[in-house]
């Protein structure tokens, strides 16, 4: 039998891939806004409803341009729930994180954590969609508001969630998302960031190629393009999102009716969101049952991921010492099942009753 991992990238037909090579080779334009990058950021717009949005190298570089964009250089609070990228870039800026404590159901930022981790320095949120699963983005926006600050969404997660049938990308000052392989859409490695405000969507895209257009050199900048070949893997990946996102949903509910819930708990997702099923979390009752668990799984080799840990906030070289206990506990506690669009329902079956049988 072979190995089963967390995750297993798409890959569309090979044919269609070399159609667009085939343009590539006769074109000889293989990156700097070349016309399937054009492309593909035109149908992207379309597909999820944003009026500005620029296709970049990865869904890390396209944090610091937020950052960098908005001229954030004091305090961000932020989750120590997520991916560590979220942090690192906070002090890769020098920027300085505050991490605010989550919510046990959604595993999101929480409101109340964040109005009492302001201070005079604070100047952003920076929050993720942690699963796909929606902040609280009003009581969000409400507390910026209040306190004059900006909000940025890591929205890595939400490719094709919509909350209220609107993009969960659209919601906050900023949006990022990330296009990497092991994402529900993905370009091999790439990303996009989104704003409504015209005037900061121009700075970004200076900041995206050196700062300058042609001959004319406005401000520094850093290179966050990307290429011709990975815009080719996008436009391939587009049309078969809804597909992607119905067998994921598939594999979903298999899960969902196979696993022991007496013993373990998922997130809770409210009935506003149209979810795209990226990734499949339960929680164990502690960390010594997480452990048995995936020792099993690992004897048969299958391999799940303890996503997201450690809680960010414990990360001894990022510097802060603020207890998140939620998180702590959170992040101690989960693992991400194997979920992809061609998993074999066998498998999911065989996935759940090793975990039921070491409860
Ligand atoms: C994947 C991910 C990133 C990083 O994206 P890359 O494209 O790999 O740079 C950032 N934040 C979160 C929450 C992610 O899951």
């Amino acid at each position: 039998m072979s190995k089963i991992f967390v995750t297993k990238s798409y890959l569309p037909p090979q044919e269609e891939y070399i159609e667009y090579l085939n343009g590539i080779w006769e074109r000889h334009h293989l990156t700097n806004q070349g016309p399937l990058v054009t492309e593909l950021e035109a149908k992207l717009k379309s597909y999820l409803g944003l009026e500005q949005l620029h296709f970049c190298s990865n869904g890390t570089v396209v944090l610091q341009l937020a950052l960098r964009a908005l001229g954030i250089d004091g305090e961000v609070i932020t989750t120590p729930f997520s991916y560590c990228a979220t942090s690192h870039v906070i002090v890769w800026e020098k920027a300085t994180p505050v991490f605010a404590d989550i919510l046990p159901d959604t595993l999101c930022i929480d409101p109340d954590a964040i109005e009492a981790a302001i201070t005079p320095r604070t100047q952003a949120i920076l929050a993720t969609h942690v699963y796909g699963i929606p902040c609280d983005v009003d009581r969000i926006e409400a507390i910026a508001r209040k306190h004059g600050l900006h909000v940025i969404y890591d929205a890595a997660h939400t490719f094709g969630v919509k909350l209220n049938g609107r993009s969960l990308l659209s919601f906050g000052d900023v949006a990022t998302c990330s296009f990497h392989a092991t994402k529900v859409f993905h370009t091999v490695e790439g990303g996009m960031i989104t704003t409504p405000n015209a005037e900061l969507a121009a700075q970004i895209k200076l900041y995206r190629s050196f700062g300058h257009t042609n001959d004319d050199y406005y401000d520094i900048g850093i290179n966050a393009k990307n290429s011709e070949f990975h815009a080719a893997m996008g436009l391939c990946n587009l049309p078969k999102v809804g597909e992607i996102i119905a067998d994921r949903k598939f594999v979903t509910e298999l899960y969902d009716a196979h696993l022991n819930w007496d013993k373990i708990r998922q997130p809770v997702i409210p009935a506003s969101v149209e979810r795209n099923y990226a990734y499949y979390p339960v929680f164990f009752d502690s960390e010594e049952t997480l452990l048995r668990v995936r020792e099993a799984l690992n004897a048969e080799e299958i391999y799940p991921r303890r996503y997201f840990f450690p809680s960010l906030n414990t990360l001894s070289f990022l510097r802060v010492n603020k207890a998140c206990p939620v998180s702590e506990d959170m992040a101690l506690r989960v693992l991400s099942l194997p979920l992809y669009p061609d998993l074999p329902e066998a498998d999911v079956l065989r996935i759940a009753s090793i975990i039921n049988r070491n409860l």
